[in-house]
């Protein structure tokens, strides 16, 4: 029976291990590793608490994680609890499916600033991510300056804009919605370095910025295009800048103001020690749709920078990593003999959830190719000794359930879940 190690409990791993289980029609042993007790990945500290039909998905990763040839293995980190070398030795096939969790650098003077932050941070911040539960973002500022014109710019402007009440039924962590209610903040910027045409947002998310309770969408009449070119854009690109022509009829503004500020690239952050402005200056679009500068520069004073620029991949000693493009050197998916990767750490930051399910398959395909039939390496019971030598703790998948109950059950009232945030509290709820 062949042997399979998935290292990552996201979309992309739970997709590709109900491939695998399809593909040996459950003559197979799956192992899914991650390195948090708790599973999904992206779902659970990725899409914005405010958009629980997203989570639901988890439902159908549930299901695979409960057939009888994959198991969980909560709580080993790959490359610095063990090897990858150690799995690729015990495993038929090894998958990684680590995402993408690491912002791209800015790469902007003042980038070190306090109050100059990467979306991943601010994110794992009010989504409860143990790594960036402490987080603790300056919002004592009027201006934000969001940097990004793409989906996750728009969930971060979102989680900053909405009142309690709005958030009320998310999931959000406690320590998240407790801040934001005493936020200053009422000038959040989207700031572009090209135009409405080369927006990123999906129109679905940008809608929602023309609904909110206390918050009006602006754009300059001026920064957008003569309509008539609208027709040759695709059309969720046409729509998604209707919705920006409306924000620019926009009546009268609500006590928090989202401002696109489009044609503007980030030069340097500013301040003594902690941020006070963004410095961007005018483009221009060349023949080739790129920005170029003007040289026309201006400071958006500001508090808090979230850079919402794209992510990367965390590498993995051992594992050939391509700098530019932020994730593994991979051919369809792979790496070398017996080491494959999917969703982003194979295809970079980009698509839909939906989107890892074909590339699951197409990779699964691959690996089954490739692959001996019966495999014939022993797969965990190889790597059982080490881990025990190096005290690493592992969860299965009823503790998950165990620290999931627990969560359900001491949600605030109305709302789906209170996080743990901390490791400990979540070893708590397993039991020890
Ligand atoms: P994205 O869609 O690739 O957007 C990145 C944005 O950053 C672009 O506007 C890009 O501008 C800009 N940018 C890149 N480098 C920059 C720089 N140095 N200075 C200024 N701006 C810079 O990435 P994302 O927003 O991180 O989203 C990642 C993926 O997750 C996307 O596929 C997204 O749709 C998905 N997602 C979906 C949802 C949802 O469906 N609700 C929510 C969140 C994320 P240029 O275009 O000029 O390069």
């Amino acid at each position: 029976m062949p042997t399979i190690a998935i290292i990552g409990s996201g979309p992309a791993g739970f997709y590709a291990a109900e491939a695998a289980a399809k593909q040996w029609a459950d003559d197979v042993q799956i192992d899914i590793y991650d390195r948090l007790p708790t599973p999904y990945g992206l779902i659970r500290a990725g899409v914005a608490p405010d958009h629980q039909s997203i989570k639901a998905v988890s439902r159908r990763y549930e299901a695979t994680a409960l057939l009888k040839s994959v198991r969980f293995i909560g709580g080993v980190g790959i490359g610095s609890d063990l090897p990858v070398e150690a799995l690729t030795a015990a495993y038929d096939a090894v998958i990684l499916a680590t995402g993408a969790p690491h912002d791209r650098p800015l790469d902007v003077p003042g980038e070190e600033l306090e109050g100059v932050i990467g979306s991943a941070a601010f994110v794992g911040w009010y989504n409860g991510h143990p790594d960036h539960a402490r987080l603790d973002p300056p919002l004592d500022a009027a201006g934000v300056c969001i940097i990004g014109n793409g989906n996750v710019a728009i969930d971060c402007t979102r989680i900053l804009a909405k009142t309690r009440a709005e958030l009320h039924a998310s999931d959000i962590a406690t320590h998240a919605l407790e801040q934001l209610e005493r936020s200053a903040v009422q000038e959040i910027h989207v700031v572009g370095r090209r135009g409405p045409h080369q927006v990123s947002f999906t129109p679905k998310e940008l809608g929602e910025m023309g609904e909110l309770e206390r918050a009006s969408a602006h754009v300059a009449p001026g920064d957008l295009p003569p309509e008539a070119e609208d027709a040759k854009l695709e059309p969720g690109l046409r729509k998604s800048v209707t919705h920006l022509r409306s924000f620019a009829r926009t009546g009268s503004p609500k006590p928090v103001r989202v401002l696109f500020d489009f044609f503007s690239r980030p030069v340097a952050c500013i301040g003594n020690g902690r941020v006070e402005g963004l410095l961007v200056e005018r483009t221009y679009l060349d023949e080739a749709g790129q920005a170029r500068g003007t040289g026309e520069t201006r400071v958006i004073p500001c508090g808090l920078v979230i850079a919402c620029i794209g992510y990367r991949t965390d590498p993995v000693p051992g594992v050939p990593y391509d700098m530019k493009l932020g994730r593994f050197v991979n051919e369809d998916g792979r790496i070398g003999p017996g080491l494959w990767c999917v969703g982003w750490a194979r295809r970079g930051p980009s698509g839909t959830i939906g989107t890892n399910r074909p590339d699951g398959f197409a990779v699964v395909e691959r690996v089954a190719a490739e692959l001996d039939r019966s495999g014939g390496k022993p797969g965990f019971e190889a790597v059982a000794d080490q881990l025990k030598r190096a005290s690493v703790v592992i969860t299965d998948f009823s503790a998950w359930q165990r620290i999931d109950a627990a969560e359900v059950a001491r949600a605030r009232a109305g709302a789906p879940r209170e996080k743990f945030v901390h490791l400990s509290d979540m070893r708590a709820a397993i039991g020890g």
